[in-house]
């Protein structure tokens, strides 16, 4: 009888950015109940279909590692230091809500007074609700007073963001991803959909087995490339000559679309001298891709009729991130292949809300919807809403806010939800960072690697307990419903938030999510046509929505783009190498990745049993002439080594990734990937370039 459903109840998945809706079957009574099986629901973005994570990942929901009671450090336990490695929870004692989140207020409170609200910093969540994140923002700003308050998408598609704001003055997605149904040709270029997006991945090859062209372009081979037209694996690193390349054969070979340009566009005559500078015959030795297989491409794209561009972070993951999605931005405007069904610009999403927490203010230089913190007339707006006085200076990003740890001048922080002991780059520098700490509260539902350098550790909801809006990578913004009831004391996160704010001297009063998402509403222009109602009724609702009435687009910028004279902006660019190459000392290159049964830092689905079992050990891909070269088997151990950390683990051969490269998942704890990778920055968007570093491999 414990497995005999007794009742059901419609929601989301956790995991990707895809936004499958799910219908959840559980068993059981009171605190013991227990999902027993997930199927697909109808919903827009998954029309039934679900991948192994959304099928089987659930369980970690009541994994026993499950956070049940506030934590606070026990007296002279040093951070980073645990009594008993194999019983991390020894470092800490359990306390009271009352306890634990007075102590938790009072230190950062502390630190404003004796250092001032620049001292602060707070770290939001791509997995939780919009509500969540735009509460979380706003306790930063108000409460901390300051604007540094950033989340993960600082390190998966900052860049995008950033060159998609400057080119066509939006962040989201211009189209769904079913809108491959309409595509004559689609580009997935630095993304491996099969892992990382399945549903999508499922809809990209049900086109391409219809007739659409698939063009796979990356410097590792993915599943997907089994379906593909075309398959450039182009050099690591040569994104942006490639993009130029194909940029120059639409120029020279008289494909652009000159009244697109003429109307809807400005800045092409230099970005066309910049481009024409880069021809694919003389960018094949950097590319590795012959001019002819460019050439083809290229005019397939244009001609079309009908082109979409799909991307992930190995575009964005870059010191030249940004420069990578402007040649993408320039090829759709060129080519006029943007404002109708089956074309235009989609940054696959990478965590279920990262478009949302984003939409919602979790970006150091941007309010909520994307509006400055920088420009006094938005800040006025803010300052009215919110009945606070505001900081006027943007805040740091997430590498800055641990740099700022590390030298001194970040003394304070609050996490909610995310991991960065094992998603930032540089890890021992992150970790050193966050231990240094004077006081840091950390809001999980695990003691994760973060989790374990707090001084307070507060239990939070996972999405299975709560009611929240959540906007998927398509923009459809749709409502999750609490499944099981939250374990032991753990509380919901707004609560939590909440209860911080009123210690730190703020009124707040919300009496739930569905309040909160009316302010947010108030804040955020291009939300303002959805309703909680209508989230309820409909399931989902596409933003922008800038009244209730307001008809959705799921097509964006038909007619022009919102920037500030309607136009779309060329950006010129010139290829730039990547901040570390390889040289005798470290003579290959690692590139970071998922892999289907994990997510991201594998803080879920290493504690969901199916998924783990399913891919339980680290394993790294190299390619079989290296391997062959070394003497080491499939199966066999290595030591991968950069200037910043070392890792062991089993390498397997992959003939998809490329000779002198090496591919590894950064969701193992026990060779974390981010210990090898390092931290430069790109310039705009702040993201660090997870992508490429020097490395070598030592063969035991
Ligand atoms: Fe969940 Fe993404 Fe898989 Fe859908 S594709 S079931 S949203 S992980």
């Amino acid at each position: 009888a414990r497995y005999v459903p007794t009742r059901k109840v419609d929601s989301l998945c956790p995991f990707c950015g895809v936004g499958c809706q799910l219908t959840y079957h559980v068993a059981g009574e009171g605190a013991a109940q227990k999902i027993v099986f997930a199927e697909g629901r109808d919903g827009p973005a998954n029309a039934g279909r679900l991948c192994v994570k959304g099928r089987y990942g659930f369980t970690y929901s009541r994994n026993r590692e499950r956070l049940t009671v506030p934590l606070i450090r026990k007296p002279g336990i040093p951070k980073g230091v645990n009594l008993d490695p194999a019983n991390p929870l020894a470092a800490f004692r359990e306390a009271s809500w009352e306890e634990a989140l007075d102590f938790a207020a009072a230190g950062l409170a502390r630190i404003k007074r004796a250092h001032g609200p620049h001292a602060l910093a707070g770290f939001g969540s791509a997995k939780g609700s919009n509500e969540e994140a735009y509460l979380f923002q706003k306790l930063v700003r108000t409460g901390f007073g300051t604007h540094n308050v950033d989340h993960c998408t600082r390190l998966c598609h900052a860049s995008s963001v950033a060159a998609l704001l400057e080119g066509i003055g939006s962040g989201a997605v211009s189209n769904p991803v079913r809108d491959v149904e309409f595509a004559d040709l689609m580009i997935v270029i630095g993304a491996n959909p099969a892992a990382n997006h399945p549903v999508a991945a499922s809809f990209i090859k049900n086109a391409a087995e219809r007739g659409s062209k698939l063009v796979m372009m990356d410097p590792r081979q993915t599943p997907l490339a089994r379906h593909a037209w075309r398959t450039l694996q182009f050099r690591p690193d040569a994104d942006v000559a490639l993009l130029l390349s194909m940029a120059c054969v639409i120029i020279e070979e008289g494909l652009t679309d000159p009244a697109f340009i003429a109307a809807r566009t400005e800045g092409f005559d230099a970005f066309r001298d910049a481009a024409l500078q880069y021809p694919p015959e003389r960018m094949a030795p950097i590319t590795g891709i012959e001019a002819d297989t460019v050439r083809e491409v290229a005019r397939a794209y244009a001609r079309g009729p009908n082109s979409i561009i799909f991307w992930g972070m190995g575009v964005s993951q870059h010191t030249h991130g940004t420069d990578n999605v402007r040649c993408l931005i320039a090829l759709a405007l060129m080519t006029g292949q943007i404002g109708r069904p089956g074309t235009g610009l989609h940054p696959l999403r990478g965590q279920n809300n990262v478009q949302g927490a984003s939409d919602a203010g979790l970006i150091p230089m941007m309010f909520p919807d994307y509006q400055r913190v920088a420009e006094p007339e938005v800040r006025a707006r803010f300052e009215s809403l919110w009945g606070a006085k505001l900081a006027e200076e943007p805040g740091l990003t997430v590498v800055e806010i641990m740099d700022a740890a590390s030298a001194g001048r970040i003394r304070g922080m609050y996490v909610e939800g995310e991991n960065p002991a094992m998603s930032d780059p540089d890890l021992e520098h992150a970790r050193a960072a966050l231990a240094g700490l004077e006081h840091l509260v950390v809001q999980d539902i695990f003691l994760t690697e973060t989790a374990m350098l707090a001084d307070v550790v507060l239990p939070a909801s996972s999405l299975y307990e709560k009611s929240g809006s959540f906007t998927n990578t398509d923009r459809l913004v749709q409502m999750s419903q609490p499944v099981l009831p939250l374990p032991g004391e753990a509380r919901q996160d707004w609560w939590i938030i909440q209860q911080i704010a009123q210690r730190m001297g703020l009124a707040w009063d919300y009496a739930g999510p569905a309040e909160i998402f009316g302010e947010l509403t108030r804040a955020m222009p291009s939300y303002a046509g959805i309703t909680w109602a209508a989230l309820e009724g409909e399931g989902a609702v596409v933003a922008p929505k800038i009244a209730v009435e307001a008809p959705s687009q799921p097509v964006l910028f038909q007619t022009d783009f919102p920037t500030r004279n309607g136009l779309g902006r060329f950006v010129p660019v010139t290829p730039l190498p990547a901040a570390e190459l390889p040289d005798a000392d470290y003579p290959m290159v690692l590139i970071t990745g998922r892999v289907l049964e994990h997510w991201h830092t594998g803080s879920m689905t290493r504690r969901a049993e199916v998924l783990d079992a399913l891919d339980p050990v680290p394993w790294c891909g190299m390619h079989p002439d290296d391997m062959a070269k070394t003497g080491v088997s499939h199966g066999e151990h290595v030591e991968l080594e950069t200037r910043r950390g070392q890792i062991e683990l089993e390498v397997r051969a992959d003939e998809g990734v490329q000779r002198g490269s090496v591919f590894m998942a950064f969701c193992y704890v026990e060779a974390a990937a981010n210990l090898l990778t390092q931290p430069a920055l790109d310039p705009f968007g702040k993201i660090p370039e997870f992508k490429y570093c020097a490395l070598r491999v030592r063969f035991k």
